[in-house]
């Protein structure tokens, strides 16, 4: 364990850990790829990834539980979306056992930074694929990285889950058939200026709504977007503009399963947000923000409360931070264990 880390002091910043791995494509394959001491990398000046934005991102944690073992959340997951994304954008694919076996063995080797149990902080994993190479004409790279790097990060919520404010935004994160529904970076460039004009306005982020026609709430800032009904509905939004958040498929179906509430998946027309009363964001960096109130056109929709968490969201967060820190019982599959 690291003596020098105070965990409960950490935020969500870049710290060097001891090792990060690296894997090339080269030739039409991969290699197996390296674990190296050095963060740095080094790509040609003509790399596509720098100039057409070709390269995809994922993000997931490891927990440490009780009994000191050190576990992913649903890395499965993440390794099918990685490869969605790839796809998209004619990057190759990374086979899913390649794909865990490789975050595994980031993890292990970082072994001192992944927070103790019951300290409230994770170990931040994000993996990467970046077009390298000098084909500067705009096609695929030829050659590509691979990489995996962690970081420890503090709990989102230090003084316990508090709700926060949104405001929609004329502007669009993606287009109706465009990248929305794949993690590329590309989507986050787009995504920087109405965040930083949500902030300015004294709000935590925007929501964007659907690019075709503005009505339906699609994502709120980076994160998904769900609420409940007074019937105790759980309802979260279908478009495919939307990134499938995999928080979000965990709570679906903690919802249904341990909550044994409806589920819809449906269109959410922001005229009719007064239908929910209570409402969340989720992503795997804060698993969910309670929404506070959304304002739209001047005028402001509070949900449950603006200083404090529904029963709901509550139970629904602290399922699924108790499955994710091994607390409570997990569906098969939903835990990997990184064996030292
Ligand atoms: C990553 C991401 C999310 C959250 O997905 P999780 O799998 O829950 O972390 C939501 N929206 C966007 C746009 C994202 O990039």
């Amino acid at each position: 364990m690291n003596k020098e880390i105070d965990w409960k002091e950490l935020g969500f910043s870049y710290i060097k850990a001891d090792y990060s791995f690296v894997a090339y494509y080269k030739d039409g394959k991969w290699d197996d790829g390296n674990l190296v001491t050095d963060d740095k990398i080094t790509i040609s000046q003509a790399s596509p990834c720098l100039h057409y934005g070709q390269q995809c991102f994922e993000g997931l944690k490891a927990y440490r539980h009780k009994n000191g073992e050190i576990c992913m959340f649903r890395p499965d997951e993440n390794s099918k979306r990685m490869n969605i994304s790839c796809e998209r954008i004619l990057m190759p694919t990374i086979p899913e056992e390649f794909f865990i076996e490789s975050c595994k063995r980031v993890v292990k080797a970082n072994e001192r930074f992944v927070p103790p149990y019951g300290s409230g902080a994770t170990l931040y994993i994000r993996p990467y694929i970046i077009g390298v190479g000098d084909n500067i004409g705009v096609s695929p790279a030829k050659e590509y990285i691979f990489g995996i790097f962690v970081m420890p990060v503090g709990p989102y919520f230090k003084g316990g889950m508090s709700p926060v404010n949104f405001i929609t935004t004329e502007y669009d994160r993606a287009a109706p058939m465009g990248t929305g529904s794949v993690k590329v970076g590309g989507n986050y460039a787009g995504s920087l200026m109405p965040h930083e004009e949500a902030v300015k306005k004294g709000y935590a982020d925007c929501i964007y709504l659907d690019p075709a026609t503005h009505t339906k709430i699609e994502e709120v800032g980076a994160a998904n977007f769900f609420g409940i009904t007074k019937d105790n509905v759980f309802v979260t939004p279908k478009s495919p503009s939307i990134l499938q958040s995999i928080t979000r498929k965990s709570l679906v179906y903690i919802a249904e399963n341990y909550m044994g509430m409806k589920v819809e998946q449906r269109d959410v027309p922001i005229d009719s947000i007064d239908e929910f009363i209570e409402a969340g964001a989720c992503g795997t960096a804060a698993v969910i923000s309670p929404i506070g109130a959304v304002s739209h056109k001047g005028k402001k929709h509070v949900f449950y409360s603006e200083t404090e968490v529904g029963e709901v969201t509550k139970k629904l967060y602290n399922t699924l931070t108790g499955i994710q820190t091994g607390d409570v019982e997990a569906p098969e599959g939903w835990i990997e264990k990184v064996n030292l």
